[in-house]
């Protein structure tokens, strides 16, 4: 264990670690960048789905991104997609209810992420939830936003307030790095 941990913000939560090698992510998906040793913030999400009759989960997808990149994601995302996303995360997310998992068990940043951040549905009730969080070297950050947990009903209405021009561009960004075709992309969601 290292030390001085508590003041310089929580090590990698295990469920936001390589799927494969259990190990942090070192790079940024789009560029490159070493972030696991650089100075950027970094975002990184995963997407998961349920399947209850082989009683598994299995990782959709996963990365990192680096602060500069995403940044260019979301500059890349229309006006009025930006503006749609905002509204709705302000006026659904159920801000109280994080707060209240954060102080239950405010190091285990797991248990924050039990339950859709939207729709409040458990992990468990669910069969595709999405995760992010944002990290600084090997620590979680939450100074820009808490980590967070986002199930499948909140994910299909987010989906709906987006343009077709910042669809087609998540199209692309999913095509590119993950050789994912359109019609699964609506699987993620930039946030
Ligand atoms: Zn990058």
């Amino acid at each position: 264990m290292e030390e001085n941990q508590a003041q310089e913000g929580l090590p990698i939560p295990s469920i936001f670690k390589s799927t494969d090698t259990g190990a942090p992510l070192e790079r940024c998906i789009d560029c490159d960048y070493p972030v696991l040793e650089g100075d950027r913030y970094y975002m990184i999400e995963k997407v998961f789905k349920r399947y209850p009759e082989l009683n598994r989960t299995e990782v959709l997808f996963e990365y990192a991104i680096c602060s500069v990149c995403y940044e260019k994601m979301k500059d890349a995302m229309s006006q009025e997609s930006m503006q749609n996303l905002s509204a709705y995360m302000m006026q659904n997310t159920d801000f109280q209810k994080l707060q209240e998992r954060i102080e239950e068990k405010p190091d285990d940043p797991e248990h924050w992420l039990s339950h859709c951040l939207i729709k409040g549905t458990s992990k468990e009730e669910m069969n595709e939830y999405q995760m992010g969080a944002c990290f600084k070297g090997d620590k979680l950050a939450t100074n820009f936003m808490p980590p967070f947990m986002v199930g499948e009903l909140a994910m299909e209405e987010m989906n709906a307030l987006l343009s077709k021009e910042t669809k087609d561009e998540m199209d692309d960004f999913m095509g590119e790095h993950f050789g994912i075709p359109p019609e699964l992309r609506k699987d993620l969601i930039l946030i």
